[in-house]
């Protein structure tokens, strides 16, 4: 039963593993997809640990992608899916309290589970299932804590970004944190400020989408943690945000703490990214100008619409899904600017941008028809009253 269950979830994988065991190498199912294999729960990358070097795994395995050599990480390409192979390996150089720029390899996969972040995150499975858990990881699952590996000071201190992570696992699994943990997390909050923006948002992103996030954003306000971390130190006040995607969390964040979107700047978000977050704020504004629903939708992305509606409470799904529009752009409107210029008469500039907008206003109100006859009319007029 265990192991039709174990063969059932890391099916073709499994094969790999017995290749690098026919090739005279160790190889272990790690990480992430061993803790949530043994919480029941699906996972989508599957991460092994060999004490291949990563010359040798490209050997064996033909098709692979170099990525993150230097870290002795490649990706392999089986049947179409990619699987990371990383090297058993130790990082002591840590510099900056932050991830080792170089790496060491060697020979034993204890060592290379001593240097992962938490427990439960330090666990390895070999191709018949069988589980190596030299740090309790599977009773810290059980009991649902996250504790680090070794001494959570040495552990912070090595590398700061993990202070974070521990609350992106008690986020993604509902889980509390550890007390010494947790203590050490207070005691050595401000080294923080040595990593990188870029891999803090990372985490924070997926912290936020957890089913646990309430309680974590809870636990992070309370340890002071934030207090070092641009934008998250101006967090007061915090919600449930699980049913909402990156961008609108931020969104939410920034209206209900009053935070200026200048600061969002200091999270290097993607430009697209920041232009979404732009954008539900002008849809907020054009709800509170009281601007005719249609010409919302018209104006903005269906669901950008609809998510700024419910928060806020101006409008519901129901009602906006009911709202239809007479045209969706100006290419169905029944009349060309090439037309609209030689009955204006006038010569090109930017009245046609305007006058475009009056028609497209007077037609999605309904108080213009979308014909070319009704539409001529209304431009005949239009000149006339000029
Ligand atoms: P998820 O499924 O959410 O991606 P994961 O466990 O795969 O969870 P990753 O961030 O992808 O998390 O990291 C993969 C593994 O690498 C972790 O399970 C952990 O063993 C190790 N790890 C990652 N980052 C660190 C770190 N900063 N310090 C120590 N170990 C780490
Ligand atoms: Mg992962």
């Amino acid at each position: 039963m265990v192991i039709d269950n174990f063969r059932n979830k890391f099916k073709d994988a499994i094969d790999i593993l017995k290749t690098f065991n026919k090739n005279g190498y160790e190889a272990y199912f790690v990480g992430g997809c061993v803790r949530d294999y043994l919480l029941g729960e699906e996972f989508s990358d599957i991460d092994i640990t060999t004490n291949a070097l990563p010359e040798e795994v490209k050997k064996i395995f033909r098709k692979s992608i170099d990525t993150g050599i230097q870290h002795g990480t490649v990706t392999i390409l089986v049947n179409g899916e990619g699987y990371e192979v990383t090297t058993f390996r130790t990082e002591d150089e840590y510099t900056n309290h932050r991830a080792p720029e170089k790496v060491e390899f060697v020979n034993n996969l204890r060592e290379d589970l001593d240097r992962r972040d938490f427990t439960i995150n330090a666990m390895a499975l070999d191709s018949n299932g069988v589980l190596f858990d030299y740090h309790n990881g599977e009773k810290d699952l059980s009991s649902g804590v996250i504790r680090t590996v070794n001494n959570p000071n040495e552990r912070f201190y090595e590398d700061a970004l993990r202070m974070l992570r521990a609350f992106r696992f008690s986020s993604k699994l509902d889980f509390e944190l550890e007390k010494d943990t947790l203590e050490a997390i207070k005691k050595n909050a401000e080294l923080i400020k040595f990593v990188s923006i870029e891999r803090i948002v990372n985490e924070f992103k997926k912290l936020l989408s957890g089913k646990g996030n309430l309680r974590s954003l809870e636990l992070l306000l309370d340890s002071k943690l934030n207090n070092y971390i641009p934008f998250l130190e101006e967090i007061k006040i915090i919600q449930d945000f699980s049913k909402y995607l990156f961008c609108q969390s931020l969104y939410i964040l920034s209206k209900i703490n009053n935070i200026s979107f200048d600061i969002l700047k200091t999270l290097k978000l993607s430009n697209k990214e920041v232009k979404l977050i732009k954008e539900f704020d002008k849809i907020n504004v054009d709800f509170m100008s009281e601007i005719p629903l249609e010409l919302i939708l018209y104006k903005h992305n269906f669901e950008d619409v609809v998510f700024v509606a419910e928060y806020f409470s101006y409008n519901n799904r129901h009602n906006i899904e009911n709202c239809k529009l007479t045209i969706n752009s100006f290419d169905d409107v029944d009349i060309t600017s090439q037309e609209i210029i030689s009955i204006i008469g006038e010569k090109p500039g930017p009245w046609i941008k305007s006058v475009v907008s009056e028609l497209e206003h007077e037609i999605l109100l309904n108080r213009l028809n979308n014909n070319r006859k009704d539409i001529l009319d209304f431009l005949l007029k239009m000149r006339d009253n000029k």
